[in-house]
């Protein structure tokens, strides 16, 4: 595994209480001493797995090379960052180790997400015999899980998709992202993007909004936002005539967002700034890139946890047709963040990452989710891994024929 934040945190417990599918299992992250901690906090719960760490460098492919050559892993579990998505598939081709992420390439000097770029790697991992996984986390991971199921047992053809992501969780900060913050405000300041009738429709960044209802929590403003999962599932289900993707937000969010925004923190380029040198000897000139600087200052996702109230609700709404007849379909999970915490230490927005990314992992490992090229989750049976979710800590529930208010 790659990475050692909040979502690699909970994927490493997950694997840890699963050692009849896991027998081989190693950290690496920019910073060993991260891995370390992590180990420590499993062994500390009672888990006895014997687990590797190691520091690797994972946007240097050379490095990541070395790593893969000398440890022999079958599987690597990307849960870095999205900018390291090709590096690490590059070094997967070039030592034969197949390959599982959770979001999809981003470039560090561009806010824009697509498939083309993972999706371009097809061939070559289908001539090498390798597997790789795209975007198995909950949204995108479960909501292509959740979307195929419907598919496969609910309707004979799919027309309306909103995938519906309510965070009521209470963390008692002013403002702080769930996950990494750098990624999360590059994706939500955004344009919003939608599908409708074979076109793909831009709107201004959360400018269309109203509220929906979640299960034991009631209503919340929820914003359209552009999703990866979007893209993948669109050209997987042709019949789909429409795909949103909505995600609450609170007015103190929100509030903070557009000051970060109009203060140009949020800026991802590089700017000038006179430094004092940490030694007192002067100042020097030195390049920042304002949104890193802000995730400096912003409580960590992973301190989120201990004081985090409330819980998720992540879903799929879909409408369409079975033997002739229109039909309504939700599928969801909710995920209580103490619940999370004191399993893992990680709140829910982490928990229902790493879970699924687990389980995807444990579904190649077992060989039921294996076939040479580059997939997205939906491409795979869903229901070996609705299975798991609810053996896991992600249990789902479905409503048959209710309003969707949509
Ligand atoms: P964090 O920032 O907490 O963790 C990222 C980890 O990657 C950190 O340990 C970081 O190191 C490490 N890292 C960063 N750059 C490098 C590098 N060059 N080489 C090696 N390691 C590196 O993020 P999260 O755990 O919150 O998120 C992890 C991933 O999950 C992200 O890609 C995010 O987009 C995705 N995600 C997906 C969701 C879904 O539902 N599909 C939902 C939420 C997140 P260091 O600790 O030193 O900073």
């Amino acid at each position: 595994m790659i990475g050692a934040g909040g979502v690699a945190t909970v994927a490493a417990f997950k694997i840890a209480q699963n050692a009849d599918v896991f027998t081989d299992f190693m950290i690496a992250s920019r910073r060993k001493a991260k891995c370390d901690k992590i180990v420590e906090a499993i062994h500390k719960a009672g888990y006895t797995m014997d687990i590797k760490t190691a520091q690797v460098d994972a946007d240097d492919v050379e490095q990541l090379k070395a790593l893969f050559s000398s440890y022999q892993p079958e599987l690597v579990i990307n849960l870095a960052l999205p900018y390291q998505d090709l590096t690490i598939m590059d070094a997967c081709l070039a030592c034969g180790v197949n390959y599982l992420d959770t979001a999809n390439y981003e470039p560090k000097d561009e806010a824009h997400f697509e498939y083309s770029w993972q999706w371009a790697y097809k061939d070559r991992f289908e001539q090498a015999g390798l597997t790789a996984i795209l975007g198995c986390g909950f949204d995108p991971g479960v909501s292509g899980v959740y979307t195929a199921y419907a598919a496969k047992h609910h309707f004979d053809e799919m027309h309306y998709l909103d995938i519906v992501d309510c965070n009521a969780g209470d963390h008692h900060h002013a403002f702080a992202t769930n996950f990494n913050p750098e990624i999360n405000i590059r994706e939500i300041t955004q344009k919003g993007l939608y599908y409708k009738d074979g076109q793909w429709i831009e709107t201004g960044p959360l400018e269309f909004h109203k509220p929906l209802t979640y299960p034991n929590i009631g209503p919340r403003e929820s914003y359209l936002l552009h999703h990866e999962e979007l893209e993948s599932l669109v050209k997987n289900y042709p019949t789909i005539k429409q795909a949103r993707f909505w995600m609450t937000f609170g007015e103190q969010y929100l509030k903070h967002l557009e000051v970060i925004q109009n203060i140009g923190m949020s800026r991802i380029d590089e700017i000038e700034y006179e430094a004092p040198l940490a030694d007192g000897s002067g100042t020097a000139k030195v390049k920042i890139v304002p949104l890193q600087f802000l995730k400096a200052v912003l409580p960590n996702p992973q301190d989120l946890g201990e004081n985090y109230e409330g819980e998720t609700s992540i879903g799929c709404r879909i409408r369409g047709v079975k033997d002739g007849k229109e039909h309504t379909y939700y599928v969801y999970n909710n995920c209580k963040h103490q619940e999370a915490y004191k399993e893992t230490g990680m709140q829910g927005v982490s928990y229902t990452t790493g879970v699924p990314a687990m389980i995807g992992a444990m579904m190649f490992l077992k060989g039921i989710w294996r076939k040479p090229g580059v997939w997205n989750v939906e491409d795979f049976d869903p229901d070996p891994f609705m299975e798991q979710l609810n053996k896991q800590g992600l249990p789902w529930h479905e409503v048959f024929d209710g309003d969707l208010e949509l």
